[in-house]
C-alpha cells in the first residue's frame, strides 16, 4: 500500500497586528506535523502568542536547497507541512518558490491559507488606481541600477508597487523623483496595522520634504506606490490656460476652441488640441 503524500500549506502570518492570524491559519499552525519558517526566533512570539506547539524548521534563502530535499521527504512520508515567512505571504519577495514549484512538479498537494500581504494592504488604502498595478518587489540596493529601474518604468500606466526599508526610502523618494519628476503622485505606506501606521500621499517633491523633517517617517517598514504616468498630469496644461481652453470647449469645437486658446495663451495648437481629445476620452 502506498503513503498518500501529505500537503504542503502555504500559511500567510500578519505584518505587524497579531489579530490578523486567521483561525484558519492558526488551526493548520496547530495540527500540521511541521511548521517550515523563514527565521525560526522571529516566529516563536507568534506561535507563543497562539499558543502553538509545533515543531519548527529553519527554511530561508540561504539554506533552501538543502532543507528543500528534507521537506519533500516528509511531505511524500505523509506529514503535512506549514510553510510561513517572517511576515505576510511566504513567496511574495519571501522565500518558498523552489519549494513550491518542486512540491508541484512531483505531484505533492500544494494548499493555500490565504491572508495578509503588505503589498495588497498598501493598495487597499492607498487611494491609487488598483484596477491595474504592476509589484516590482525591492527597489535595486545601488543608486545607478535604481535610477535604471526607475527609469523603465517611467511610462508605465499601471500603479506601481514597491517594498523598500528604512535604511533607503530617501534614496529611493530621490531616485523616484529624478526619474518620473517631483510632480509625480507618491503613497508612501508606512508601518501599517502597527501602532506607528502613517500613509503619505503626496507629489514625490513635497514627499521628500515631509520624510526629510520628520525622522520618524524614515523608520519602519514601507510600501512605495507611484501612480502611474498620465498623459493629463505628466503634459498637462497651465491651469489657467486649461480653464481657458475648458470655457472655449464648452462653446465650440475642439478645433476651433484650440485655435483661439493657442492665440489667448500662447500654448501650442496641437497641444491644446492633443489634450481636449485626451478631456473628451475620459469623460466618455
Ligand atoms: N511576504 C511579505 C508580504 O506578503 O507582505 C513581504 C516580505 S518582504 C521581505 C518585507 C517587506 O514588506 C518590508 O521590507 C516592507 O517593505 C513590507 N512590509 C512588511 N510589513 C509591512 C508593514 N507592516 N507596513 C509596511 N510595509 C510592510
Amino acid at each position: 500500500m502506498s503513503i498518500e503524500s501529505g500537503v504542503l500549506y502555504v500559511v500567510a502570518t500578519p505584518i505587524g497586528n497579531l489579530g490578523d492570524l486567521t483561525p484558519r491559519a492558526e488551526q493548520i499552525l496547530k495540527s500540521v506535523a511541521l511548521i517550515a519558517a523563514e527565521d525560526t526566533r522571529h516566529s516563536k512570539p507568534l506561535l507563543h502568542h497562539f499558543g502553538i506547539t509545533t515543531p519548527m524548521l529553519a527554511y530561508h534563502e540561504h539554506n533552501e536547497r538543502q532543507v528543500m530535499d528534507k521537506l519533500l521527504q516528509r511531505l511524500r512520508e505523509g506529514d503535512d507541512i506549514a510553510l510561513i515567512s517572517d511576515a505576510g505571504t511566504p513567496l511574495i519577495s519571501d522565500p518558498g518558490f523552489p519549494l513550491v514549484r518542486a512540491c508541484r512538479e512531483q505531484g505533492v498537494r500544494v494548499s493555500p491559507v490565504p491572508g495578509v500581504s503588505a503589498a495588497i494592504t498598501a493598495l487597499s488604502v492607498a487611494g491609487l488606481p488598483t484596477d491595474r498595478f504592476v509589484f516590482e518587489g525591492f527597489p535595486a540596493r545601488t543608486q545607478a541600477a535604481r535610477l535604471k529601474q526607475f527609469e523603465a518604468l517611467q511610462d508605465e500606466q499601471r500603479t506601481i508597487v514597491f517594498y523598500e526599508s528604512s535604511h533607503r526610502v530617501l534614496v529611493s523618494l530621490q531616485d523616484i523623483a529624478q526619474a518620473f519628476g517631483a510632480d509625480r503622485l507618491v503613497v508612501l505606506a508606512r508601518e501599517l496595522t502597527k501602532t506607528y501606521e502613517t500613509v503619505l500621499v503626496d507629489p514625490v517633491g513635497k514627499l521628500i520634504e515631509q520624510v526629510r523633517q520628520d525622522s520618524m517617517q524614515q523608520k519602519g517598514e514601507f510600501v512605495l506606490l507611484i501612480a502611474g504616468y498620465s498623459r493629463t498630469q505628466e503634459d498637462g496644461l497651465e491651469p489657467q490656460v486649461e480653464r481657458v481652453m475648458r470655457i472655449l470647449l464648452a462653446e465650440m469645437p475642439v478645433k476651433q476652441a484650440a485655435a483661439i486658446a493657442a492665440k489667448l495663451t500662447g500654448e501650442k495648437k496641437n497641444k491644446l488640441y492633443q489634450q481636449a481629445l485626451v478631456w473628451q476620452k475620459e469623460s466618455s
